[in-house]
Formats: C-alpha cells, structure tokens, sequence
C-alpha cells in the first residue's frame, strides 16, 4: 500500500498536509475510532478520503449538505477515484450507476445523506456491501442542543454498532458539551482517538526577507545561532552542496542532503543530524520525512517553498521540545517565477493549476504580509483567534506607503510595451534609460519612458516583486517569462482600488551600480 504522502500527492496533487491532518489519517487508515476537531477549511475531507483509498472495500460518508456531498463526489471522480451518492436529488439513472458500481466492488467512498439512514433498507443495503469504515462529516448535528440538530444523525450510533466498523467523526465545533454529546450519541460514551490541536506553534518565530545576497543572509543567520542544530532548505540540489560547503568554511558543523545521494550517506546524514548537537542540514524538500529530532533550534530557507502548507510543515519541524526556535524564509523574484513556471508547465490539469497558483498566491501573500506574519498563516488554515508577538512584522511594524502611483506606472509599462518583457526592460524604460534595444523597438518614445525617476533601480525591482507577491502581475512562460497583468490589477489600473506597499523593503533593496545593458 502506497503511503498516506504519496497518496496526497498522487491523486489531490499536494505537496504536504494541512496541520493536523497526517496525524487524524494515520489514526483513521489504522481503524481506529477518532474525532477531529478542525477549523471549516481546514482539510477534514482529506482526513477520511485518504484513509478510504488505504482501507480495503467501501468507505461510507454522512453528511448533511447535499450540493457539497454532490462537489466532493465530482471532485473525487475527476481524480480518478470511484465514489458515489445517494441523496434525494439524484436521478434514477444516478442512483443505479452508484448501485452497479457497489455491486461490482468498485466503489471506493459512497456519500449517503442522513435522511437515507431512517429508511429501512439502508442497513440492509449497507450490510451487504463491504463497508470499511464510516466517516461523518458535521458531527455536531447529533448535538440537540446546537443549531445544526439533525434527528436522522441520532441513527449513525445504530449503523455503527450494526456494522461493527470504525467510524471517524468531523466538526470544526470544539466546546466541551458538544464533544461529549458527539462522544455518548456516536461512540456509545467510548472515548475515541481525538483530535483537537490548535495549529500554533508559539515557540517559533516567523520571519521573511527579500533575497539580496542569499548566500550572506543565510550564512549571518546561521552565525547568530552558532552550535545549534538547524536545517536549510534549497530549492535545487547543488545549492545544497554548496551552500553546506560555505557554512563548514566558516566553521559550521554542516552537511547536505538531497534525494539525489544514494541511500547509504542520506542515512548517515540522518542519523549524524538525530545523534550531534549543532549539526546544520543543508537539503531539498527531500529531507525531513523520517526527521523527529526534538531540538531542532532553527529553520532556514535559502529559497521559497512550494506552497504554504510545505512552508508549515517545514518549519514545524523546528521547536518541537516546545522551547525556542526561529525561522527565516527568503524569496526573490526569480522563486516567484520558478515556482509559477513549476505549476504551468506542470501536468495537472487547468483547474488544479489554477488552485496551485492560489495556494502560491498565499505564500506569496505570507511573504508580503502588511502585518502579523502568524495571524495571515494560520487564519489560512482557518484559526482566527491568534495571539503572536513572535514575528519579525510584530516585533518591527512595516512602514507603509500608498504605492498605488508607481504601481499604475509600471503596470502602463507592461500594456505599452504589450506585456511582452520582463521587470529588466520595463525598470530601464520608466527610468527613461536607453539602450540599444530599447531604441531599436522605439520605447524610448512612450508616454511611461522615463515617469519613474523618483525612484532607483533596487527600488523599482522591489516594487515589482511586491506587484508579483500580490498577484497583480505574473510572468508569462509562453512568453519567456514575460510580465503580463492579471485581473486583481485592473481596480488599481482604473483607480478604483489603492495598493499599499512596504517601504521597507523598497528602502532596504541592495543598492547595484547601474549599468548600460
Ligand atoms: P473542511 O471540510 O475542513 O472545511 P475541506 O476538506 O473542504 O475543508 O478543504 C478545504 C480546502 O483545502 C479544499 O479546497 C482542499 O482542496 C484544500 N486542502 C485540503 N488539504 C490540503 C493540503 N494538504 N494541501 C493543500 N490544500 C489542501
Ligand atoms: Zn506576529
């Protein structure tokens, strides 16, 4: 049987889980009895779709919402996995396909809405199939006491005990009364595995930075924290090498990691890491699987990760003896566009892209962030109540401007020149630069050529990676790379909308001699 991780990966296309949710599939796919507390947005389908895909037979899904049973199933099915419904507002020629693929022992997830429990022939049905495992989604609805009181959910104890299968149950409601109403009316008052875990980590400190000198930041970063055990993450396997050689130059214990290193040294490393105090990790996402060392005291990323869940995982790994630890997570404009090129050149199909450039968008919204780096993470993962002050936007409140007017300069650049250049071309042309190619193409006589003298060229290429990190513009692949706009920039095109930005990072961008190109 496949992992739970490469399941995720193979049919949902994520590169890591959401907090919470290896821990809840680990003890669903085992058959245990478990309740999961997660916050409405958390992830809680995955908690039982995964295990449905480990668990031989059929995986039987209550829930209330029929047009959300009807999203899941369509969702499932276009990642290739058999799953049906039977609620009221099937066809018949619906409810007899759902019923062949039983039959046939296909199915894998079969969603019923609760109403279908009170008609007779339901257990009947149930009985004969081979049901593995019952998932019930919104489980507060066995609560008389909560708004959401569903009287058919009273039968899902009933379907347990007649089935005599694990059943795994989902709310996002987390007071007291309601779990252990949940805990009398679906598990007879047996305590189930139970899962309820804020997604904070207090004792990590958040921080981000603009790359200017990577190599220099990481290596400052690591000198502050001297004999600590730390892990860098890269983006690419010789900058492990290299980056590994540099720290032991300047008289770190390090060494690398990445997949591409036969079995034998990736254990060497790996044990070395769990075994020494103060050995740096330099490695790619590769590394961190098997890892459970409690003192890890820092974490670095020498290049952005993959997406904002990957970002959580990895830096979750840091601190878990609860004491202190500190992270720091550099990106440049050139992650940005690596990373989109990753997703559009990629196989998924559109929609799924679309969502990868969403979740990308998050991370970049991380990155950007205005305030309170810990409140934007975790008010992703649907926590809302966040206390921090463990931040490096907490302990320094960005300066902000209204930057809606370089903003409006740029992106009348990229329409000008028909969005067919990159942040290079279009920086020379609003400081009214020229060069050969700018002449030869005749931008030198645009209206934008030369308006953005009030600011440098460090200045402007923050302000582009800040328009990126917004998502107002994208590189274009099937443009080398190209900038166009996107529709978030339109409202500030037609001044309809302001954009903020941070002066800081516009203030602190390495300053470089310019050049003629
Ligand atoms: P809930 O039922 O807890 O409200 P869902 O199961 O509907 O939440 O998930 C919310 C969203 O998060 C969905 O769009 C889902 O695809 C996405 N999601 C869930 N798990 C992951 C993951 N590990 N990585 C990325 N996205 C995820
Ligand atoms: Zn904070």
């Amino acid at each position: 049987m496949p992992s739970a991780a490469t399941l995720l990966s193979e049919y949902f296309g994520f590169d890591a889980f959401r907090p919470g949710q290896e821990e809840v599939v680990e003890a669903v796919a085992n058959g245990q009895n478990t309740l999961a507390i997660m916050p409405t947005g958390g992830g809680k389908s995955l908690c039982f779709q995964l295990p449905a895909l480990m668990r031989e037979g059929v995986t039987v899904v209550i829930s209330p919402l029929i047009a959300l049973m009807r999203d899941q199933v369509r969702g499932l099915r276009e990642a290739g996995i058999e799953a049906g419904a039977l609620t009221s507002g099937n066809t018949q020629e619906e409810t007899d396909a759902v019923w062949d693929a039983l039959e046939e022992g296909r199915l894998k997830l079969l969603y019923i809405a609760p109403e279908r429990l009170s008609a007779g022939s339901a257990l009947g049905m149930l009985r004969r199939i081979n049901v593995n495992l019952i998932a019930v989604d919104e489980a507060h609805c066995v609560s008389q006491w909560g708004h959401d009181f569903r009287p058919d959910y009273l039968r899902i104890g009933e379907l347990r005990r007649a089935l005599g299968v694990p059943l795994a149950a989902f709310t996002a409601t987390a007071d007291a009364e309601t779990q252990a109403e949940i805990v009398n009316r679906l598990f007879d008052d047996e305590q189930p595995a139970t899962f309820l875990r804020g997604f904070d980590r207090p004792n990590i400190h958040l921080a981000f930075a603009a790359k200017n000198n990577p190599r220099t930041q990481i290596l400052n970063f690591a000198a502050a924290r001297k004999g600590q055990s730390g892990i860098v993450y890269c983006g690419t396997r010789s900058k492990t090498e290299k980056l590994a050689a540099a720290l032991r130059e300047n008289g770190h214990a390090a060494a690398h990691y990445h997949g591409g290193m036969d079995a034998e040294d990736r254990r060497i490393t790996e044990v070395r890491f769990q075994k020494e105090d103060g050995l740096i990790v330099v490695a790619t996402v590769a590394f961190g699987m098997g890892v459970d060392k409690p003192d890890i005291r820092w974490v670095a990323h020498a290049d952005l990760p993959k997406s904002i869940e990957a970002y959580y995982q990895e830096i979750g790994r840091a601190g878990r003896d609860g004491g202190p630890a500190e992270t720091l997570t550099l990106f440049g404009p050139d992650d940005i566009r690596l990373r989109r090129n990753q997703i559009d050149e990629g196989l998924a199909p559109p929609e799924r892209r679309m969502a990868d450039h969403a979740r990308l968008n998050s991370l970049l919204g991380l990155a950007e962030a205005l305030e309170c780096r810990r409140k934007t993470l975790l008010g992703y993962f649907g926590e809302d109540e966040v206390t921090c002050g463990k931040c490096d936007l907490c302990d320094t409140p960005p300066e902000v401007f209204d930057g809606t007017q370089p903003v409006r300069m740029a992106l009348s650049a990229i329409l000008r020149t028909e969005e067919w250049y990159g942040s290079g071309h279009l920086i020379e042309i609003l400081l009214g630069n020229t060069n050969d190619r700018i002449s030869a193409r005749g931008h030198d006589q645009l209206p934008t050529f030369g308006v953005g003298k009030a600011y440098t060229r460090p200045q402007w290429q923050a302000i582009f990676r800040q328009m990126m990190g917004h998502d107002l513009i994208r590189p274009d692949p099937e443009r080398h790379g190209a900038l166009r706009m996107t529709d978030t920039a339109l409202p500030i095109l037609r001044d309809q909308e302001k954009i903020m930005l941070r002066k800081d990072s516009i203030t602190s961008a390495k300053r470089r001699p310019a050049v003629k190109a």
